[in-house]
């Protein structure tokens, strides 16, 4: 027995998503392609944040907190996923957000997430290029408690270990999908950023005990990095579930391969598995997360690193909503 129902969580997803066979890029990758969809986890166009949300929320609502305040990019889905949370349980929202060099301006300040960030009610504080977003964090919460408000502060990406638990959730809900659907899994693959996703995937398979390989794909630092925050945030959840910290060791995998030159900047792969995914399977993926991602699940495959004829997972982590800040790269003019 873990601590893991003993935790507060509030329910926001529909869950559980749906684990769907892929049969057209089953066939164009020559692997049996899976996907787990939680682009559909039901907020405001859903995604991966809103399972770390349900043990968040709790959180705050546990400490009387009344404003959710989150940092992230100007297109960040989790932004606008934790602006639709504290909107569901009457919190303000305040969103520290910084601009990303290198991503498409035409519509990067106003269309996509921050479309939605804005119809949310949340209060935008863009961080001006010279100020340093933790200090800004640091100096918001100071005034907003001299103005007698209860904020709490939720990281980067919702990745903590309490944040974490929604994928420790999710593993749990995977291990039950593919037991039904009599699949046997040779790897999962995912986009890998803040960690909590592929930490919380791994502590939740570590707690049941089930051994499949999980490849985080990064969006945003070289593999080596990636590892040891995705390492010690597992070992942070494990100690949470009242799991020993050691369990960790030997599970955490990155590859650093396909990222490009930096965050949020595109790649021509990831184009390629954007408009690969959405003509073989009508599935549409994101510009920044899971375009990477696929990118690099299609060429492993095309490598054998994942050997022909394998069980692949695909997380789809959702946010597809980015990609209308994107979309002078899809429709060059
Ligand atoms: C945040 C995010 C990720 C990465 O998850 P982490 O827990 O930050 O590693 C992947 N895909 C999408 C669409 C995201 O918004």
């Amino acid at each position: 027995m873990s601590n893991l129902t003993a935790i507060p969580r509030v329910i926001i997803s529909h869950a559980p998503t749906a684990l769907e066979h892929m049969p057209q890029l089953s066939k164009v990758l020559n692997r049996n392609v899976y996907v787990k969809r939680d682009d559909c986890t039901g907020l405001a166009g859903g995604g991966n944040k809103t399972r770390k949300l349900e043990y968040l929320v709790a959180a705050a609502i546990a400490a009387n907190a009344d404003t959710l305040i989150t940092v992230g990019g100007l297109q960040s889905n989790h932004a606008r996923q934790t602006a639709a949370a504290a909107a569901k349980f009457g919190l303000h929202c305040e969103l520290v957000l910084e601009d990303v060099k290198g991503t498409p301006k035409l519509d990067y300040y106003q269309n996509g997430n921050m479309l939605l960030d804005n119809i949310l009610g949340a209060k935008i504080h863009q961080v001006p290029d010279n100020i340093d977003s933790n200090h800004y964090t640091e100096m918001l919460i100071k005034q907003l408690i001299s103005q007698g408000k209860k904020p709490y502060l939720i990281p980067v990406g919702g990745s903590n270990e309490i944040g974490s638990l929604g994928y420790v959730q999710c593993a749990q809900e995977i291990i039950s999908q593919i037991k039904q659907q009599a699949v046997e899994l040779d790897h999962i693959v995912l986009a890998t950023g803040s960690a909590g996703t592929q930490a919380g995937l791994l502590a939740g398979l570590i707690l049941a005990g089930i051994d499949i390989p999980v490849m985080g794909i990064c969006v945003s630092r070289p593999a080596k990095e990636q590892v040891v925050l995705v390492n010690e945030l597992l070992e942070r959840t494990l100690v949470l579930l009242g799991l020993d910290k050691n369990l960790a060791k030997g599970k955490v995998f990155a590859n650093g391969d396909y990222y490009g030159e930096g965050y949020g900047i595109a790649t021509k792969a990831m184009i390629e598995a954007v408009t690969l995914c959405a003509h073989h399977e009508g599935l549409i993926l994101d510009p920044v997360y899971t375009g990477k991602g696929m990118s690099g699940m299609i060429d492993l495959c095309r490598k054998d690193f994942f050997s022909a004829g394998s069980n692949v997972l695909f997380i789809h982590t959702g946010g597809s909503q980015g990609l209308f800040a994107y979309q002078e790269i899809f429709n060059p003019s």
